[in-house]
């Protein structure tokens, strides 16, 4: 059982957990290692650059560099190579990365204003839960913020469950009682290969909603329920072979 003083809750810890309860005790609580994967790589790839892109102070205006070719310069700088299984492919998506970028920069730039925050950690309680994680952006915006996450997802998606709302109304959470930010206007996820931005209107019963869900699932991982839960993504996990469901099969 996770019970030590560092236990913490995040969003993406509670969404292993709803997945897979069984999934989630090998990562978090016996810290088996995850298969290294090419779309985090991509992702985390993505996300540096527009972190620096608009970050308050070392941005391309204060840089005083074009920024197409900063865009440029910052995926060359900090491309992830992790998990991709040959070069080639590896040389494909940084194609596919440069699109992206230069998708966004065309459609973007003419409103282009440095973020208040880029890449924001914060830290807050639900009940007696921790509860961690990083906003990718906050942006001032008419006498108030907005929030926003991105996405690097390949289809753009049209529904949301509840457990995709549980990361916005955490945003939510987290601006107002960790970084005292009081004004909130909105939070968004911009799906990056798409140039969309999808925003959620947060509405107080949903974020009541939410902390239980935070709390319920808290309490779950501290009693030690790990029962497997199959699912779509099964096929792809790395424990398989170790997971009584497959195994015994
Ligand atoms: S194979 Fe499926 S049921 Fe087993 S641990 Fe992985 S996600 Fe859970």
């Amino acid at each position: 059982m996770e019970q030590s003083k560092e236990f913490h809750l995040s969003f993406s810890r509670i969404a292993i957990y709803e997945a897979c309860p069984l999934r989630y005790k090998f990562i978090y609580i016996d810290k088996l290692p995850t298969a290294e994967r090419s779309y985090f790589s991509f992702g985390n790839t993505i996300h540096k650059v527009l972190e620096l892109f608009y970050h308050p102070e070392h941005n391309f205006v204060v840089l005083k560099k074009p920024p197409s070719e900063y865009l440029n310069e910052l995926l060359e700088k900090n491309w992830i190579s992790v998990g991709y299984k040959s070069k080639k492919e590896e040389e494909k998506a940084k194609e596919e990365a440069r699109r992206i970028l230069l998708k966004f920069y065309r459609e973007n730039i003419f409103g282009f204003k440095p973020a208040r925050f880029v890449e924001k950690n914060f830290s807050f309680n639900v009940g007696e839960f921790k509860v961690i994680g990083r906003i990718d952006r906050v942006d001032e915006d008419n006498n108030g913020f907005k929030i926003i996450d991105y996405k690097t997802n390949r289809i753009l998606p049209r529904l949301f469950k509840e457990i995709d709302l549980l990361q916005p109304a955490i945003y939510y959470m987290a601006a107002k009682r960790a970084l005292g930010i009081e004004n909130v206007n909105s939070v968004s996820l911009f799906f990056v290969r798409f140039n969309e931005e999808i925003t959620f209107d947060l509405k107080e019963e949903f974020l009541k909603k939410s902390e239980e869900k935070i709390v319920k699932t808290g309490e779950a991982i501290l009693r030690g329920d790990f029962e497997p839960r199959p699912n779509g993504k099964c096929s792809t996990c790395e424990f398989r072979g170790i997971c009584p469901v497959f195994k015994e099969k």
